[in-house]
């Protein structure tokens, strides 16, 4: 049945069939013809051409955090490139070029022992792929731009078991649309070439305040970021009983950072303040990993390009007060937008929201003894979002969510029609259909 398939190759009869075959959302649970774990690029070529011809929808998997469970389905080829850990650094250039496989974490202290950081997210066992793809945000994004944006060359193998090269010289409408909109979309990546950065030292500040600063808190937090220098990243986030700050500032010493959030930092009742400079290396090592416990989730992300005042806040305030009594407690997060990610409108990218201020991520995550309340809270996320729709919008690739009508418009907004055409050219019979895919 599997003749033809090479690499480590997992089907029903497996006994890890059940440990594989879903993604970490455990909200969903799909049942793959057969899940491939290639060695090499033959592996993936041969994964793609036996596929097709049995007329099996390809699903590539590398870290498996989508939210919608999308690198995984019923009947399908995953294609899970987590064993294509090739690695070759150049430390004159400042570039590395890896397999597909990586997660953020193997990465990130990989090339730390170098000196060089990795323009990434925020939780390690998230796919190096999977991030870039779909844009990629960080806690270098001000400084440095999206982490699609440090991508300088990817390698795919094509519905038809072409290995094409893409970068800004070859295959440049492919290497644009890979940079934001290519999650399963024109082909298996198999390796990517990235711009690194040498950061030694960064400033951590955090602080927090009661509930009753919750709408002052996030007016200074945008008035913040309406000239805030790119050296500095910021998010708040907020729970029904808190909201707290988490900043980081490169190239910077505690007083500066201070000094540029002053207005944020003087709004009373601040509490649990902290200043650290610490190496970019034990930077990472605090970052938890989220993912550790089995979860189910439901997470969607809004643009917001106007300053919000108070009607949204209050919405969002309404809702978190009336939310489902799910552990851990709901989070609204606001990640500055700005710096470098809207400097670098002219790169040939698929991701279109760079003039965007902030983005705002709707986060609810539930560990599995509280699934009974999955479906409120998804429903709860839902109306939130959509009450939200006058003030902020669109979606991003990364926090993809099947909820959202006329998704690749919302995703890509005017690259749809050119990204269209660069499907069909790669994959006409979508080979590489998912539920939110682009369509030849
Ligand atoms: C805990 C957590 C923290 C997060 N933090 C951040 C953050 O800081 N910044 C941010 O921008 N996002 C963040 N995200 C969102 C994350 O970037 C996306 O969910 C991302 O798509 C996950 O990539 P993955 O490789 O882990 O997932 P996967 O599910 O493996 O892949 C994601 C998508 O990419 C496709 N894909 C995977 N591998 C390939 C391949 N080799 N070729 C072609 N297509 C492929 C999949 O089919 C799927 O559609 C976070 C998500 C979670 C769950």
């Amino acid at each position: 049945m599997t003749e033809g398939l090479t690499g480590l190759v997992i089907t029903k009869a497996d006994k890890s069939y059940d440990l594989v075959r879903r993604d970490k959302n455990l909200y969903f649970s799909y049942y793959p013809r057969v899940i491939v774990y290639p060695n090499n690029i033959t592996d993936v070529i041969n994964a793609v051409n036996w596929a097709r011809n049995r007329g099996l929808n390809i699903r590539c998997r590398s870290g498996g955090h989508n939210y919608e469970s999308f690198s995984v389905g019923n009947d399908v080829v995953v294609i899970d490139v987590s064993n294509l850990l090739d690695f070759e650094i150049d430390i004159n250039k400042g570039y590395v070029r890896i397999g597909a496989g990586y997660s953020q974490e193997q990465l990130y202290s990989k090339i730390a022992k170098y000196g060089f950081a990795f323009v990434g997210g925020s939780c390690g066992s998230v796919g190096v792929t999977g991030i870039t793809l779909g844009g990629g945000v960080g806690y270098l994004q001000r400084e440095y731009g999206l982490v699609c944006d440090n991508l300088v060359e990817i390698q795919i193998v094509d519905a038809f078991g072409r290995v094409i090269t893409a970068n800004l010289y070859e295959n440049q409408d492919l290497f644009a649309a890979l940079r934001g909109a290519g999650s399963n979309n024109f082909g298996v990546v198999v390796a990517l070439t990235f711009k690194v950065h040498h950061v030694d030292k960064v400033i951590v500040m955090t602080a927090q305040w009661p509930k009753k600063n919750r709408y002052e808190v996030i007016q200074a937090f945008q008035n913040v970021g309406e000239h805030l220098d790119n050296r500095y990243t910021l998010k708040i986030s907020m729970t029904k009983d808190t909201i707290r700050l988490y900043g980081v500032g490169l190239r910077s010493t505690a007083k500066e950072m201070e000094k540029a959030l002053n207005v944020l930092l003087k709004v009373s009742n601040k509490m649990n303040y902290t200043k650290k400079h610490i190496t970019f290396k034990e930077y990472l090592q605090r970052n938890k990993d989220f993912m550790s416990t089995p979860k189910g989730f439901k997470i969607t992300g809004l643009l917001a390009y106007n300053p919000l005042g108070k009607e949204p806040c209050q919405i969002m305030f309404d809702y978190l007060d009336n939310s489902p009594p799910i552990q851990p407690t709901i989070d609204i997060g606001f990640l500055l937008l700005g710096g470098k990610i809207a400097e670098n409108e002219g790169l040939p990218s698929a991701y279109p929201h760079r003039e965007a201020k902030v983005l705002i991520q709707i986060d609810a995550e539930w560990i599995i003894e509280y699934s009974m309340y999955a479906n409120d809270t998804v429903k709860w996320v839902n109306n939130l979002r959509k009450s939200l729709l006058p003030y902020a919008g669109f979606g991003y690739l990364n926090y993809c969510d099947i909820n959202i009508p006329n998704y690749l418009y919302n995703y890509f907004d005017n690259n749809v029609s050119w990204l269209e055409a660069v499907k069909e050219k790669y994959d006409p019979c979508n080979l590489f259909y998912y539920p939110q895919g682009i369509n030849p």
